[in-house]
């Protein structure tokens, strides 16, 4: 199986400001792009269609009012004194409609030759309208009227069918670039989400990250804190600190525990003879063994050098003796193999009771007996177990309970 290997604290910072520079340069590069292209679109709506549209329009009402003026003054005999408004009026609208040509000569973006045409058959309309108001002030009414029919109304219709053309087609390019806008709204939506996305998820991941070496971080603190770095048991203050709260427990629910003190024999001698690495290697063994005879339950500390103590929750006296004193058998028979020898390691244990919970456990005075139980093993030739029974009075000469091998 790979090793996951945690990310360090320089990797993380690292990778918190490229997510930040990417999710900056991102929105910029999505905003800006989007921007511009809805500038375009807004910028080609209004200058196209929606231009050339109303100039077509305008175009188109002039010449209807053209032609109104035209048939008041010729069809319905306007009185002469009101024919000089009339003109202005004409004129007017002629020079409207010549400003309008110009403006779909700059934003028109159909066929331009319908402009022109437009324009041609404008022009040629107004020379036919000219001809007839001539006719008028000649006071040839018949002719006027007849060059209506004949020649003024077929250039009308031209006019008109070219401003038709302009009109439709603008209005065609009109939903069309609606229709466009709309597309690249829904596109700068999209991608905008697609960012949005991106970028939630980079900070997730992120802070993911964060919480993993949070946590990796927590986990190493707590197990150095509480583990002793050669034999992988729990130190000392881990140790004394649970002692403490398993006498609270057992105060509270009337429940005894055994505590034990095991020193291991003549480790110096260890030392002496194979050096410290091999008595490293020993107290390893040690505790590996010690270990292997405890229930889940029960816990292993170290206290100091090479003593150990062994705190078994729930568990009265006579049968943490047994426990030890199998613990011991299994020492005594599974020596320490080495290139050119087999050591054998054994241990003096001391074990104590507390007094069931009636009343308040003293932890100090339980480990001074369950120390002094332990020397009085040492004194009596090692590798045994002796128990104090009398743990409250811990001062008082332990009751001792021997157990040879
Ligand atoms: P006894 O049976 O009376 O307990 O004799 P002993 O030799 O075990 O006891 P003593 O107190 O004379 O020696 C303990 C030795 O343990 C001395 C010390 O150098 C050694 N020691 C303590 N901690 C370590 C350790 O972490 N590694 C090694 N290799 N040796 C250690
Ligand atoms: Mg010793
Ligand atoms: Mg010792």
């Amino acid at each position: 199986m790979p090793q996951h290997r945690a990310i360090t604290a320089r990797e993380l910072i690292l990778l918190g400001y490229s997510v930040a520079v990417v999710a900056i340069a991102l929105f910029y590069f999505t905003f800006a792009s989007s921007t511009k292209e809805l500038r375009q679109v807004s910028e080609n709506l209004f200058h196209h269609p929606f231009t050339v549209h109303s100039a077509a329009a305008d175009i188109k009402a002039s010449l209807h009012q053209i032609r109104g003026e035209t048939l008041l003054m010729v069809v319905l005999r306007m009185r002469p004194d009101d024919w000089d408004a009339s003109t202005a009026k004409i004129r007017k609208l002629e020079t409207q409609t010549h400003e309008n040509l110009t403006l779909l000569r700059r934003s028109f973006l159909g066929d331009m030759s319908r402009v022109d045409s437009l324009e041609k058959n404008f022009d040629e309309w107004s020379a036919v309208r000219n001809s007839i108001v001539d006719a008028m002030l000649r006071g040839d009414t018949a002719v006027a009227e007849q060059m209506i029919k004949t020649e003024g109304a077929p250039r009308f219709n031209a006019v008109l069918i070219d401003v038709d053309y302009v009109l439709s087609f603008s209005q065609n390019k009109a939903t069309q670039f609606v229709g466009d806008a709309s597309e690249i709204s829904n596109n700068v939506l999209g991608r905008g989400q697609i960012v949005a996305a991106i970028l939630f998820a980079a900070v997730a991941a992120t802070g993911l990250l964060v919480v993993n070496r949070v946590q990796h971080l927590y986990r190493e603190l707590t197990k150095q804190a509480t583990t002793d770095a050669l034999t992988g048991v729990g130190n000392r203050r881990y140790f004394l600190d649970l002692i403490a709260y398993e006498a609270t427990r057992s105060d509270r629910y009337g429940q005894p525990f055994s505590l034990a003190i095991v020193d291991i024999d003549h480790f110096k001698k260890v030392n002496d003879s194979y050096g410290h690495l091999v008595g490293d290697a020993v107290l390893k063994h040690f505790c590996a063994m010690c270990q292997a005879g405890l229930r889940q339950s029960d816990v292993m500390g170290r206290l100091g050098g090479e003593e150990f103590g062994i705190l078994m929750p729930n568990t009265e006296l006579h049968d943490a003796v047994a426990v030890l004193d199998r613990m011991r058998h299994a020492l005594a028979e599974s020596p320490l193999q080495q290139v050119d020898a087999e050591i054998v390691v054994t241990g003096s244990f001391g074990a104590v009771s507390s007094t069931a919970g009636h009343g308040q456990t003293d932890v100090e005075a339980l480990l001074k007996a369950a120390d002094l139980a332990m020397y009085t093993a040492k004194s009596q030739g090692r590798n045994r177990v002796v128990s104090n029974a009398i743990a409250q009075a811990a001062c008082a000469s332990p009751v001792q309970h021997r157990s040879e091998v």
